[in-house]
């Protein structure tokens, strides 16, 4: 299983030509799972036996039955969820890292790797104006990373006399991981209606008066996976120094709309975060698994997330030395922020500023689009890179049957979402190559 024989060299040759031949593909097709769940357990029934089977033909049961049955979310038609938009230079480095089994555990490790990931976390730190002590990880995703800093959160809350349970303030349109991770925390969500969907200071001074004890934290998305609004971060972040909460910023979706200047002014009062997150798999254009975690204060982090062990004992000696392990709930952990690095190198930032603004602007152009078309109204003016719309007169059945024919046709995955409990069409735009004429093409089907 670990020499390099006859059967391996051909394997190499197999796997990495349909790697290339994936890479060199520009759009990927859109697929989609034809199978049912019967069918796919039986095409792959027997596949793993106690003896052995030829890569090739193993890679046809990949090729023929798994590939196709995935979704590209990688795809410019890709238009429902938070899409995918992996550079090839971040594809072909994460295939690097996996090759070269890099790690980013501890200093002691992989010190090369992790001083290339945390030069990518700084750069981070510095657009969002986060001060120079500021630090972290990179973490699987976002959920991974909204519990983790809300762990520190509420370790910090005790060390300064907490006692009981703590409650977390959150607006309506929080994410649903924030959801879970107070349960999983066992803190009670503190949720505050906001009326037009963007949690402020104002709403928050209205609803939480001074009184109230046991507040450990205040989270801000920005934006909201289901429609892209930026909370009012620059007020809330003032209010949480004022009372005494963690500020914590949950920009897996958004926080790299900060990078395009047409959207900076939208993340003012970020830098006073205690904890920001961001998805670098969604729109920093990396492969899957990748969020970068960063804390105001990482000292708080480690007093939460060292794992002790004798065994452990020599990664914890130098000074200057950093541990990812210390800052998240993990211990082993890939180099994944590595391909980020590399492709951040080889393009420059510049050209991910200009691939964010892509989208952002393909979000105003089809807002236009939407309020010039008389079947069709726009539900908000696009933050971001996510548009709602109505269809007039249609119901939540007309959405599906609209939305199932666009993605058998191959034309665009576009699931609808819920808006104030209607059913309602939805773009999410991310990928630099979609196009305003796959929009028009979409559109025109609703009328
Ligand atoms: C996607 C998302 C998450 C969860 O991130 P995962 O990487 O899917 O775990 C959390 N918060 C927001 C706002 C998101 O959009």
């Amino acid at each position: 299983m670990h020499r390099v024989d006859q059967g391996t060299e051909q394997m190499i040759r197999s796997v990495l030509a349909y790697a290339e031949n994936r890479l060199r593909m520009n759009p990927v097709p859109l697929d989609r799972g034809e199978l049912s769940a019967d069918e796919m357990h039986g095409r792959l029934a027997g596949v793993i036996g106690d003896r052995p089977r030829p890569p090739d033909e193993v890679l046809g049961v990949y090729t023929s039955v798994i590939a196709p049955s995935v979704i590209s979310a990688d795809s410019p038609r890709f238009l429902g969820f938070i899409p995918a938009a992996p550079t090839k230079a971040a594809l072909l480095f994460d295939m690097l890292v996996s090759c070269a089994s890099i790690q980013g555990i501890s200093w002691l490790e992989a010190s090369g790797a992790i001083a290339a990931e945390n030069s990518v976390l700084r750069l981070i730190a510095d657009e969002a104006g986060l001060p120079g002590s500021a630090g972290g990880c990179f973490v699987s995703g976002g959920s991974a990373g909204n519990l983790s800093a809300l762990a520190v959160a509420r370790e910090t809350a005790k060390r300064r006399g907490a006692t009981g349970r703590l409650r977390v303030v959150v607006g309506t349109d929080a994410h649903s991981s924030i959801v879970n991770t107070l349960r999983l925390l066992e803190m009670d969500a503190l949720i505050v209606e906001t009326p037009d969907h963007r949690l402020t200071a104002e709403t928050i001074r209205a609803a939480v008066p001074e009184s109230e004890a046991d507040i450990a934290a205040v989270v801000c998305t920005s934006g909201t996976t289901n429609a892209g609004i930026v909370d009012d971060l620059a007020g809330v972040g003032a209010l949480a120094k004022e009372r005494g909460w963690w500020f914590h910023v949950d920009g897996a979706y958004g926080g790299s709309g900060m990078f395009a200047r047409s959207l900076r002014a939208k993340y003012d009062g970020i830098e006073q975060a205690d904890s920001f997150i961001l998805d670098p798999h969604k729109w920093m254009f990396t492969p899957f698994d990748c969020c970068a975690l960063l804390y105001r204060d990482p000292q708080l982090a480690r007093a939460t997330h060292t794992q002790d062990a004798s065994y452990l004992d020599v990664i914890h000696t130098g000074d200057g030395e950093w541990n990812p392990s210390d800052y998240a709930y993990h211990l082993t952990r890939r180099a994944r922020g590595l391909p980020l690095w590399f492709s951040l190198a080889v393009y420059g930032v510049d050209a991910y500023r200009e691939a964010i603004e892509v989208a952002a602007q393909l979000a105003r152009d089809t807002a236009e689009l939407i309020n010039a078309a008389p079947q069709l109204e726009l539900i908000r003016e696009p933050d971001l890179g996510v548009v709602l719309f109505r269809r007039i007169g249609w119901s939540a059945g007309d959405y599906d049957r609209w939305a199932q024919q666009l993605h058998s046709d191959e034309v665009a995955f576009i699931p609808p979402t819920k808006w104030e409990g209607e059913t309602v069409g939805r773009f999410a735009f991310l990928h630099p190559d979609t196009s305003l004429e796959l929009v028009r093409e979409v559109l025109r089907r609703t009328e």
